[in-house]
């Protein structure tokens, strides 16, 4: 049994997405996902913000992955079979006495390897995959031929810190949507902690402290030689990573599939 504060269920592009702000702002977030991104049949992704020509998929997703992890973040290959409500009496991990997750854990959570995990927070992110809320009293399923979670307009379901994010939350098939949606619900979830958030934003030195500002919450300043040290590890990482074809074959649908 291992305690969280954020369990993000479905590695695609909408669960790695919110992983990554949930761990920036320093929630001990778990990714664990079942490794079948739909995104992977993708022949080439040409229409994600950011890549003028394209990007390989299955690219794309090793990097969104790597990103988490960079964030703090920690990914586990499972299936989670089942998501219940506990009664909240145990502290999960905490900073101290004023962190507001120690109030304890709303959820637990079981894998198909017999993994049991304490979380306060459950981001739900797995495309059209259901079956492992259905002991959560309270959360809206929509059944329109495939299954949906119904949310209120930032990814709330209809039990507290329960969320859903991207294709599951009805957004759009769309990889670039589902990875916004998967960060605009983890920033409604950290608006909902009652730890301090304004923004995850990173500015130049002195850009709120030059004007007297307090640095806020969510926010970092960075002088001229930590941003061109950032930006010469970036350049380096990418380069590398762009430097071969992706290894992996092309996938497709099931059904097309020669066993
Ligand atoms: C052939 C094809 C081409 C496409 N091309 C494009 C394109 O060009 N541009 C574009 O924008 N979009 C494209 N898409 C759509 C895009 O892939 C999806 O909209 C996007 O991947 C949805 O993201 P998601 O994170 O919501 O779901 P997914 O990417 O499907 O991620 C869900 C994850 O949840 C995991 N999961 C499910 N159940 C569990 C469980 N119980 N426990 C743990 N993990 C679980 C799955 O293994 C999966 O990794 C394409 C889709 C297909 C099929």
């Amino acid at each position: 049994m291992s305690d969280r504060d954020v369990v993000v269920v479905g590695g695609g592009p909408a669960g790695l997405s919110a992983a990554v702000f949930t761990a920036r702002h320093g929630l001990d977030t778990l990714v664990v996902d079942a490794g079948g991104s739909i995104l992977r049949r993708n022949a080439h992704l040409e229409n994600f913000p950011g890549f003028p020509v394209g990007v390989n998929a299955r690219r794309l997703l090793d990097l969104l992955g790597e990103q988490a992890g960079n964030a703090g973040a920690v990914r586990a290959s499972a299936r989670v079979t089942r998501v219940a409500l506990v009664d909240g009496d145990d502290p999960v991990s905490s900073d101290g006495p004023d962190d507001s997750a120690s109030s304890g854990p709303r959820f637990a959570i079981t894998t198909d390897d017999d993994d049991r995990i304490r979380t306060r927070y459950v981001v739900a992110a797995t495309k059209n995959a259901t079956g492992y809320l259905e002991d959560v009293d309270g959360v809206g399923l929509i059944d329109r031929g495939k299954t949906f979670v119904d949310t209120d307009e930032r990814g709330r379901t209809g039990v507290e810190g329960l969320y859903a994010a991207g294709r599951l939350a009805e957004k759009p098939h769309q990889a670039a949507v589902c990875a916004g949606h998967g960060a605009e619900v983890a920033v409604t979830l950290l608006e909902d902690d009652d730890r301090p958030f304004y923004h995850d934003w990173v500015a130049p030195e002195g850009y709120f402290s030059d004007r007297g500002r307090p640095i806020p919450p969510g926010c970092e300043e960075m002088d001229d030689e930590e941003r061109r040290r950032r930006e010469a590890e970036s350049l380096e990482t990418t380069r590398e990573r762009f430097t071969e074809p992706h290894p992996d074959d092309q996938e497709t649908h099931p059904s097309l599939r020669e066993d």
